[in-house]
């Protein structure tokens, strides 16, 4: 279980669109998604903003406290195609010393890792990662790299959806679900608000069986009942916000149902 912990303001339909005054409401919603985890008793990774910790720094306490683990979300919320290597790793040094320690886990901001930015590889690999979770193998308007491996791999430099058996770097793809040929990205967001929840639960059983875990997210923002939601375009808004309230429910619907642990755990005690 995936927590990318970010403003309501950073997702990329919403980002450009807000103005320089932006309400805060992280301290709210991250109070609400550690008591949802805390219902169900599970440890869950979180995928943090590197600027919310600036901010406010009792964020990581707040998590850690619970025994979760702090992972990487990029420090502005930049998808990788507008970083490059070095941008992005001055962003993890800075990301390091504010939580200080070394950072093992990564979620590229909207999922951007794909055969145009596979250099962040290396780049994580360098700076001590020990995994990385962005890869959408479904293709999205926005994402994804249709014919990747669904099931954790160690990817290859130079071609992504390639193992290579020497890299050091794990890749964690999100859960989709193949039906008729196409790969639906069941994993979390906007999908999983939008498909039943006894599809997503299909597609957890199906990887499970095969001896896989499922990798799902969601967003902190998208427990909050006071999200603020902006004037979008017809097609921006319904990615954003479709039944957003379902939220919490669609998730406890899983929680009650599978077995989670956070991406450290599940490293240390099955790969
Ligand atoms: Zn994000």
């Amino acid at each position: 279980m995936t927590v990318d912990l970010e403003e309501w303001y950073h997702p990329e339909y919403v980002r450009d669109k807000t103005s320089s005054l932006k309400e805060e409401r992280i301290q709210q919603s991250l109070k609400i998604t550690l008591s949802l985890l805390n219902e169900y008793n599970l440890n869950a990774t979180f995928f943090v903003v590197g600027k919310l910790v600036e901010r406010r720094p009792e964020i990581i306490e707040k998590i850690r406290e619970n025994n979760h683990e702090i992972a990487f979300h990029g420090y502005y919320h930049k998808p990788l195609w507008s970083l490059e290597a070095s941008v992005l790793r001055s962003e993890i040094e800075k990301f390091n010393s504010l939580i200080g320690e070394k950072c093992r886990g990564f979620r590229a901001p909207s999922f951007s890792l794909n055969d145009r930015t596979k250099w962040a590889l290396k780049t994580l690999e360098s700076c001590g990662f020990e995994y990385d979770s962005s890869l959408f193998p479904a293709k999205t308007p926005l994402y994804g790299v249709w014919d990747a491996p669904t099931t954790p791999y160690k990817p290859s430099q130079s071609n992504i959806v390639e193992e290579d058996e020497n890299a050091k770097l794990w890749e964690f793809p999100l859960l989709v679900y193949r039906l008729k040929g196409v790969s639906l990205p069941v994993a979390g967001g906007f999908y999983l608000r939008f498909f039943p929840a006894s599809l997503v639960a299909r597609a957890i059983k199906k990887l499970n069986r095969q001896g896989f875990p499922a990798v799902i997210f969601f967003h902190n923002w998208e427990l909050d009942p006071e999200t603020p939601r902006l004037r979008l375009g017809l097609y921006k808004y319904f990615v954003t916000y479709h039944k957003l309230r379902e939220t919490p429910k669609k998730l406890k619907h899983l929680l009650s149902k599978f077995e989670f642990i956070s991406v450290r755990d599940y490293i240390e005690n099955y790969t």
